[in-house]
This record gives structure tokens, C-alpha cells and sequence, in this order.
């Protein structure tokens, strides 16, 4: 009896700790996420985070003109000399205008920007850096995922081995997959 009781406690202390691999913080005043996946573009997230307002104006901003489904493009504008930084401008497409959105985008997602090339500037060289930033973006402003986009779903869940691709059926929890990135 007492040897269940202790064992109890803790195998469910191990199950918690194990299911806590994908941690999201939203902003209560956005909704939007602070960190995504336990690590933000600035490293490890604080639970003391709170949105600064200019990030909330962001991510309400980019939530009037982006949905799940939309493809995100991305243009390399230069890289630092030993390789190690690059410049990426963001921009949607509607009808045949670029809407250029680099600056909501540090904003929302918390990342350095240079406001002269209208670039973020994004660490990592063996990264796909357009696909991290794109799929940071989807993460930010779909916290708790999306339902799943029919045929040509984006979602992660269907390259792991999800074949059903009927609309609005299940609820992906990876909302940085609602957004496909492209180079131009
Ligand atoms: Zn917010
Ligand atoms: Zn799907």
C-alpha cells in the first residue's frame, strides 16, 4: 500500500515533465504568443514576459491580413561576412502588390531589426533562415495550432504520416506550419 502510494506521485511527475516539450506563453492582451516551442528568437523564454504594446499592435496587425493556409515570402537582402547573420525582409502578396511587413514581424516575434534595409536580422548559418522565420511567425500568431486546411495541408502532422486531409477534421497543434514560406 504505501509502496503504490509513493510510486504514484512519482510516475506522474515523469509523465509531466516529458509532455512539456512544446511550452507556449500567449499575451493576454493579443493572444498572441510570447514564446513559441520553449525558445523564442532571443533564446529560452522567462514566464515573467509580458508583451511590450508595440508587440500586441504587431501581432493584431498581422492577424487582420494573415491566415492559416497563406504563403509568407521571404527575400535575403545580405549576409554578414563571416556568414554568421543574415538579413531577411518579409512581404505577402495581394493581388500582385508586395505588402511588405518586415517591421510587424520584429515586433511580433521579437527580433532585431535594421530599420534601413527594412531587414531582421537573424542568426544561424546552417539554418533555412526564411523557413525559421516564417514558421516562428505561424507559431506567434496561431498559438494553439490550426484546423487542418484540407488537400495540400500544410501541417507537419501530414509529412508525419497524417493522410487525412479533410477540412477543418482535426486541429493541428503546430501553428508554425499554418504558413508556407517562400525565397523570392
Ligand atoms: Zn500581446
Ligand atoms: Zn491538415
Amino acid at each position: 500500500m504505501s509502496d503504490s502510494e509513493s510510486a504514484a506521485p512519482a510516475a506522474s511527475d515523469r509523465g509531466e515533465t516529458t509532455r512539456t516539450t512544446r511550452e507556449i506563453v500567449t499575451c493576454d492582451t493579443c493572444g498572441g504568443a510570447i514564446a513559441y516551442r520553449g525558445v523564442g528568437p532571443k533564446g529560452p523564454y522567462d514566464t515573467k514576459l509580458k508583451h511590450p504594446a508595440e508587440a500586441c499592435e504587431s501581432v493584431k496587425t498581422l492577424r487582420t491580413c494573415i491566415r492559416p493556409g497563406d504563403t509568407v515570402y521571404t527575400v535575403l537582402r545580405h549576409v554578414s561576412r563571416s556568414g554568421m547573420m543574415r538579413w531577411v525582409s518579409v512581404l505577402l502578396v495581394e493581388d500582385n502588390e508586395p505588402r511588405w511587413i518586415t517591421y510587424h514581424v520584429a515586433r511580433a516575434c521579437g527580433w532585431s531589426d535594421d530599420q534601413k534595409r527594412d531587414a531582421l536580422k537573424v542568426p544561424g548559418c546552417g539554418t533555412d533562415v526564411g523557413f525559421e522565420v516564417v514558421n516562428n511567425l505561424g507559431g506567434v500568431l496561431f498559438p494553439l495550432g490550426f484546423p487542418c486546411l484540407g488537400k495540400g495541408c500544410p501541417s507537419n502532422d501530414h509529412t508525419n504520416g497524417d493522410r487525412n486531409y479533410t477540412l477543418g477534421l482535426a486541429m493541428h497543434p503546430e501553428g508554425g506550419y499554418a504558413l508556407t514560406q517562400r525565397w523570392l
